[in-house]
């Protein structure tokens, strides 16, 4: 049995922001203590709810959100202790918190790294004050660039951050004095990603309220390919669509669902993919907590993955890694020659040399990582 990642997700959040369409709410105490006894609680019947077997293996654990960083040292460490009482957590874990910046202070910080957490991942999106204030983020700059030396000072040697690009009135030139604000900071690993404007976003009414848009798709090609040229300049690699890192600082538990891994998702909302089923939590945090609390089912859409929709998940998800698709070894695990079947409508994308296939690996250069979704909609 391979090791298991654990995501737990808390979803509970301080201020709500502009663009956001995660599963979250805002942060309401009486409701978070009684989250974390239903999330323990979730953990513990797991092994024997899932068939599991006693103390399945688990080596990466990620506490994502919302805000998890709401939550204090003593309760993630209630979490975590059920973590270690229910699975075979590896000595080795990679153990990584999402927090926000105005969340945090080295002696809370000093609590996580006692309970076992290893890894910080703090959401900064912006080192522009007005592009924060638009995004209706909390925090300012100097919050952000505090909160990186107060985890320094807690003793975190695995630190990332994520910054969004494509900011409503963001310029090339703005967002790149972002990113080398970021490298500034001495991050192990950082996270880009592009700005998605969901229909109801409150974003999208601000923007048409003060006449504010978003730089022509030409500029979005620059800001990713500088910003990623830069990274690789500072000692960064690629090794996803929106992932660098710096050499064995990769997100080992996100590795795990873009390489066809395993994964327990505990918490209102959480996805879970073993065996071959997914599934999806109740995601309203009191439906589902009450569901936990009475005994009752509290898992939704569950089903079996056809075989079909087991390589083309493969595909969707190897492809957005740099490393690519072995095209031998998932011949042999899917019984499909990528090549031979879709060939031919990966030929323009060859062709122009957005889609490569080199050393028996097929993969997509930088620029076809812009065009992404109309490579992985030949396999769909
Ligand atoms: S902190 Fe994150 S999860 Fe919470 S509202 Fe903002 S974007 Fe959404």
């Amino acid at each position: 049995m391979l090791p298991f990642g654990l995501y737990i997700h808390v979803p509970f959040c301080a201020a709500i922001c502009h663009y956001c369409n995660f599963n979250r709410g805002l942060l309401d105490d009486g409701l978070k203590r009684r989250y974390v006894g239903a999330v323990a609680s979730e953990i513990r019947s797991a092994p024997s709810r899932l068939g599991l077997g006693a103390a399945p293996p688990v080596d990466t654990i990620f506490f994502g959100g919302g805000t998890p960083s709401l939550l204090d040292g003593a309760e993630i460490g209630a979490i975590l202790d059920a973590c270690r009482g229910s699975f075979a957590v590896a000595a080795d874990a990679e153990v990584t918190i999402e927090a926000n910046p105005e969340t945090v202070a080295v002696p809370g910080l000093q609590a996580y790294r006692r309970a076992g957490v290893n890894r910080i991942s703090f959401g900064v999106q912006s080192f522009r004050e007005e592009e924060l204030r638009r995004l209706g983020r909390i925090h300012d700059v100097a919050r952000a660039r505090l909160a990186v030396a107060e985890a320094r000072e807690a003793g975190f040697d695995n630190l990332s951050l994520d910054l969004m690009m494509w900011l409503p009135q963001q310029t090339v030139a703005e967002w790149l004095e972002s990113v080398d604000a970021a490298i500034a900071t001495g991050p192990e690993h950082l996270s880009l990603y592009m700005l998605e404007l969901y229909p109801n976003a409150p974003l999208r009414d601000e923007m048409a309220r003060a006449g504010w848009s978003q730089a022509p798709d030409e500029d979005v090609a620059e800001m990713y390919e500088s910003a990623m040229a830069r990274l690789e300049g500072a000692g960064f690699h690629q090794y996803e669509i929106s992932n660098v890192a710096r050499p064995g600082r990769e997100s080992r538990h996100n590795l795990k669902y873009w390489r066809d891994g395993e994964w327990v998702g505990v918490g209102p909302g959480a996805h879970s993919t073993v065996a071959g089923q997914r599934w999806k939590n109740v995601s309203a945090t009191d439906a589902w907590a009450a569901r936990v609390e009475a005994g009752a089912a509290f898992d939704v859409e569950r089903r079996v993955l056809t075989p079909d929709e087991r390589w083309q998940e493969a595909v969707i998800t190897g492809l957005r890694l740099t490393e690519g698709i072995d095209l031998r070894a998932f011949q042999e695990r899917y019984g499909l020659d990528i090549e031979a079947r879709y060939g031919h409508h990966l030929r323009p994308y060859l062709d122009a040399g957005l889609v490569l296939i080199d050393a028996g690996r097929l993969h997509l250069s930088r620029r076809g990582m812009l065009v992404a979704n109309d490579v992985l909609l030949i396999f769909l």
